[in-house]
């Protein structure tokens, strides 16, 4: 804190006022261990004589921005009675680096010849937009200093285009700047050759489509057994792009497949969210919907030992290890039937999926306030949070099916497709499935055309 305040004293003008800005948070909390390293700063020298600091100017920052490295100076002497004052614009210096492996934001900076305390400043106000520990080589950094060495502007630029930028005048101000990209919607009608993924290789299109589809289409289509090979398969997928580059992996939004007269065909969600809907020959088979999302499946259902009482008992559910907190989804279309404590469950929600199939969510934290008995739900609405109420050993979802009361596996997803059947959400599915195909169908016409990113 001392160095800080001798820091005022010295450089003056805005690095000074930039680092009153720090100091409330310095007293809220311990000193950051990155920030250890500041403790060797040495004051520099002073520099003659004291010139007026134009706030810095923010640039349009599109990506390709380029500065000038430093600026002319335009100097006149203004004689004021006996003294000469110097007035001249900003003085700046700039320096771009690149992040090589091994390295690390701080070794990067100590190259533009920052101090540590400069360093540690740094690294603390990018924090708090960016997450640090995510920097990977080929990042970049740019810095701007003042003639007197004060930093006046940082620009980091991390993955997809996204650039984070403070500017340091009589406080720090920081934004985070995400670029907007260009969606292009791709269309593929082809034939099943030897395999999917071959297919797709083939005919270019991104072959870990080969992948989802075999996650959606498991335990209904066996590839290797039910592909003979002129089978017709169609997708529709979604690409960002910004200028020539991919900034994120391309997503499938459509696909149909026919097999022996039968149409499978799945539509995805635009929100990344994975619940993807199959329909077979246009009706719904099941809607995608995990009640966790990526969170590890700890516990099968069955008889194992039980975590807690040691004997072996039957698991009526499975469990899905997440963090406390994380949100709780409704597998399947249907109605609130109960929000409450059941034992050792702890804090549950269930929900009846027509009148034989039930999902009950246990151990939850909380529960929406505005989630009540009785209400209808779609399939992936949130219903709760991971917690470990109830009998449990830490924070996890213990996700139960229930048919006619009795227990059943709920990895065998076909009764909630029934359920979801009996839930009569099909006329809202189905009119997304029609929207989905005539969208296929429109720009699959136009495929000679313009490429999609310039039609949208
Ligand atoms: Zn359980």
């Amino acid at each position: 804190m001392k160095l800080r305040y001798a820091t005022i004293g010295v450089a003056g003008c805005g690095a000074a006022l930039a680092l009153t800005f720090f100091i409330p948070n310095w007293r809220a909390s311990p000193v950051p261990a990155a920030l250890a390293t500041a403790s060797d700063w040495q004051p520099g020298r002073v520099h003659q004589p004291a010139m007026p600091i134009q706030p810095a100017v923010i640039s349009a920052n599109k990506p390709g921005d380029t500065r000038p490295t430093a600026q002319t100076p335009n100097l006149s002497i203004t004689p004021i009675g006996d003294l000469a004052v110097l007035t001249a614009p900003p003085l700046t210096d700039h320096w771009a680096g690149t992040l090589l492996p091994g390295e690390t934001l701080d070794t990067l900076l100590s190259k533009a010849g920052l101090s540590a305390s400069n360093r540690a400043e740094i690294a603390l106000v990018l924090g708090a937009e960016y997450d640090m520990r995510k920097l990977r080589p080929g990042h970049g950094v740019e810095v701007e200093t003042s003639f007197s060495g004060a930093i006046r502007r940082v620009l980091l630029s991390v993955e997809a285009g996204i650039q984070i930028e403070a500017v340091f005048t009589d406080e720090v101000a920081i934004r985070k700047i995400v670029p907007e990209p260009d969606w292009a919607v791709q269309t593929a009608d082809t034939t099943v050759d030897t395999s999917i993924s071959e297919t797709l290789a083939s005919a270019n299109i991104p072959t870990r489509f080969a992948v989802n589809l075999a996650e959606v289409l498991g335990g209904t289509v066996d590839f290797r057994r039910d592909l003979s090979g002129g089978e017709n398969l169609q997708l529709m997928w979604r690409e960002a792009k910004l200028g020539d580059q991919f900034i994120r992996p391309p997503s499938l939004s459509f696909a149909a497949l026919t097999i022996n007269d039968v149409s499978y065909e799945i539509v995805w969600p635009d929100d990344d969210s994975g619940n993807a809907t199959v329909f077979v020959d246009g009706k719904v088979l099941r809607v995608f919907a995990q009640p966790v999302k990526g969170a590890r499946l700890s516990s099968v259902y069955g008889n194992r030992k039980h975590p807690v009482f040691g004997d072996y008992r039957m698991h009526t559910g499975v469990d899905f290890a997440a963090p406390h907190g994380t949100p709780v989804y409704a597998t399947a279309p249907g109605r609130i039937s109960f929000i409450g404590r059941r034992g050792g469950y702890g804090r549950v929600v269930e929900i009846a999926h027509g009148s034989d199939t039930m999902t009950r969510y246990a151990h939850l934290s909380s529960v929406p306030d505005t989630l009540t008995v009785g209400e209808r739900v779609a399939a992936g609405d949130n219903i709760g949070r991971v917690g470990a109420t109830g009998t449990a050993t830490g924070p996890n979802l213990h996700y139960e099916v229930r048919v006619n009361g009795r227990p059943t596996d709920p990895m065998s997803e076909e009764r909630l497709a029934q359920a979801a059947r009996n839930a009569g959400d099909d006329a809202k599915i189905i009119a997304r499935l029609r929207e989905t195909r005539a969208e296929f169908v429109q720009l699959q016409t136009q495929t000679s055309t313009p490429p999609a990113a310039e039609r949208l």
